[in-house]
């Protein structure tokens, strides 16, 4: 349509629009092209025949204007009229929809939503020009553009909560496995000992083993290969002990170079075998220093073995483990106590 064809058109709406409203005429595409002739006076065989029509039943009924509009419109303005209104009805559900389609925060989203249908009603029962007919659309498309600008932004809110969320979460599973693992010999800790060892009491007490194993003159490493070579023995030896861990058999590290094993469901000889075999896996260790062109090969430990005994705690679980660490200790290290079962 051309400008000059559209100001005719939208000023011959901005007459033919009051009339409609004043004649109850609903905003359809073929009752705008009715009146937008009838205030055009192209027809004044039209204008007669509306007129008398409105004066009948003091509104346009659908059925006289399906008539009329067969009879007197088929000129191109008169079409172009009814594009137009269909292209802005197209628009309209085109704009709602995208509005829809957009995932934006409930309360904005109806905010927009109930402005626009506001303002569509408004057409239906007020007079409007065509101007207030393009500013609509405008205010529609608009809206539409707000909407999506502040759903993109929304959006990339919501990939950056994302972001921060899978961070937290990584942090947090760290902080979990900080929470219950040595970070030295990566042996699960003291903390997750106590707790593991009261769950065991309370849910299957019948076989519970416990083994306490410390590594023989310890202090030598230290001070003869120093510190950090002590450590590596801490994490070999801790690795070899955790190879033999199976059947729910875990691994701890008790203390400095203490470890303990929580053997579920076992018993006392089955342990006792565990330990044993740990034992001899140990002085077979070997460990090199490159650097310092240093080897280590006398890894030797002694261990205490306990079974759970009606009435045991976590406590006194571990004493009578201790007790026979302390034991293996005396005799001379590097053996398994008790001897025998
Ligand atoms: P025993 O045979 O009687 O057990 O003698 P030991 O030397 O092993 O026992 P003691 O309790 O006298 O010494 C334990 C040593 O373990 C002392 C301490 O410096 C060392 N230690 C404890 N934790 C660590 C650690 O994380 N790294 C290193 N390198 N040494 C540690
Ligand atoms: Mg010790
Ligand atoms: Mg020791």
């Amino acid at each position: 349509m051309s400008n000059q064809l559209l100001r005719e058109a939208a000023a011959k709406l901005k007459k033919a629009i009051p009339l409609m409203l004043k004649h109850q005429i609903p905003t359809t595409p073929t009752n705008y092209a009715l009146w937008y002739a009838y205030v055009g006076q192209s027809s004044p065989e039209l204008n007669r025949q509306l007129d008398e029509v409105i004066s009948q039943y003091r509104t346009c009924p659908p059925s006289q204007g399906e008539r009329l509009y067969q009879a007197y419109l088929s000129d191109p303005i008169e079409l172009d009229v009814i594009e137009m209104r269909q292209n802005l009805d197209a628009m309209v559900t085109d704009l709602s929809q995208s509005l829809k389609d957009t995932n934006l925060d409930a309360n904005q989203y109806q905010t927009k939503i109930n402005t626009n249908f506001d303002k569509l009603n408004k057409i239906e029962n007020e007079g409007f020009s065509i101007e207030e007919v393009l500013t609509l659309v405008k205010s529609l498309a608009s809206d539409a553009h707000d909407i999506k600008n502040s759903t993109q932004h929304f959006t990339d809110q919501l990939a950056h909560a994302q972001s921060e969320i899978n961070q937290l979460k990584i942090q947090l599973k760290k902080s979990e496995h900080d929470m219950h693992f040595d970070a030295l010999t990566s042996a699960l800790n003291r903390r997750a000992f106590n707790k593991d060892i009261k769950g065991l009491i309370e849910q299957t007490p019948e076989g519970l083993c416990l083994v306490i194993a410390d590594i023989d003159h310890f202090k030598d490493f230290n001070d003869t290969y120093g510190h950090q070579l002590g450590d590596q023995v801490l994490k070999a030896v801790s690795r070899r002990l955790n190879e033999s861990c199976h059947d729910g058999i875990k691994l701890y590290r008790f203390g400095g170079e203490e470890f303990a094993l929580l053997v579920p469901m076992s018993q006392l000889g089955r342990a006792r075998q565990l330990a044993e075999s740990m034992r001899r896996s140990l002085e077979k260790l070997i460990l090199k220093d490159k650097r310092k062109d240093q080897r280590v090969d006398n890894v030797r430990a002694s261990f205490g073995v306990a079974q759970y005994q009606e009435k045991d705690t976590d406590s006194t679980l571990i004493e009578r483990a201790d007790k026979q660490l302390y034991e293996a200790k005396r005799l001379g290290r590097n053996r398994v106590m008790p001897m025998t079962h």
